[in-house]
């Protein structure tokens, strides 16, 4: 894999809910039976690095550390073989979410659209270009919070592959090139606290550090 670089204009932002098994089950959630989808606003963006300001007085605020692809074109009712090769750029973000006001929107059947676009509620690392698709097959996570493993997975515990996901999301939405999706987290998500100290490794290797504070 090449250089970091920071993510180029951003589109739409597409998220799937429980995409490993393990993570569906400590939310006592089912395993879907096809990809669960919802958005989060691409204003919601924020470098994963420096100091990351948050509302952690609004309740439980879980990180969800996932990998996170971004389009170099456009993409709509693509061919399976070939949708792997619009992915230009991969990376991790963190899929922040206000776990209370999420469960409380959803016990009203609400979207839950307000616990999961608050400001800075979609730290992005910087992305690394993509040389040839098998390298989104295997692709390892790890966040690390005050020196400690939290979370780790990788592409090959989800229930849908990052291919599976773009033939899905694309036979129904319009892709655009500058979208980012965000493929689903492993299990142990947690609540955010005032100055954790977050560190994300792709493959091993460290790709963003960000310390939280409390807004
Ligand atoms: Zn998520």
């Amino acid at each position: 894999m090449s250089s970091l670089t920071t993510a180029k204009t951003i589109g739409s932002i597409y998220c799937v809910g429980r995409n490993y098994a393990d993570h569906a089950k400590e939310l006592n959630n089912p395993v879907p039976k096809e990809p669960i989808i919802f958005t989060k606003s691409p204003a919601c963006i924020v470098p994963f690095e420096g100091k990351i300001l948050l509302p952690l007085n609004l309740g439980r605020c879980d990180y969800e550390t996932e990998i996170a692809v971004q389009l170099g074109n456009d993409l709509y009712q693509g061919d399976r073989n070939q949708v792997l090769e619009v992915v230009s750029d991969v990376g991790i973000a963190l899929d922040l979410t206000l776990r209370d006001k999420q469960n409380e929107l959803r016990a009203k059947k609400y979207p839950w659209d307000l616990a999961k676009s608050f400001a800075n509620a979609c730290p992005l690392s910087k992305l690394r270009k993509v040389d040839h698709v098998t390298e989104l097959e295997e692709l390892e996570i790890r966040l690390e919070v005050n020196g400690e493993v939290r979370q780790q997975g990788s592409t090959k515990q989800m229930l849908f592959s990052i291919q599976d996901l773009l033939c899905f999301i694309s036979q129904q939405i319009p892709l655009r090139s500058g979208d980012i999706i965000l493929t689903g987290t492993p299990a142990n998500v947690g609540p955010l606290n005032n100055n954790d100290y977050l560190v994300a490794f792709l493959n091993g290797e460290v790709i963003a550090e960000a310390e939280i504070i409390r807004k």
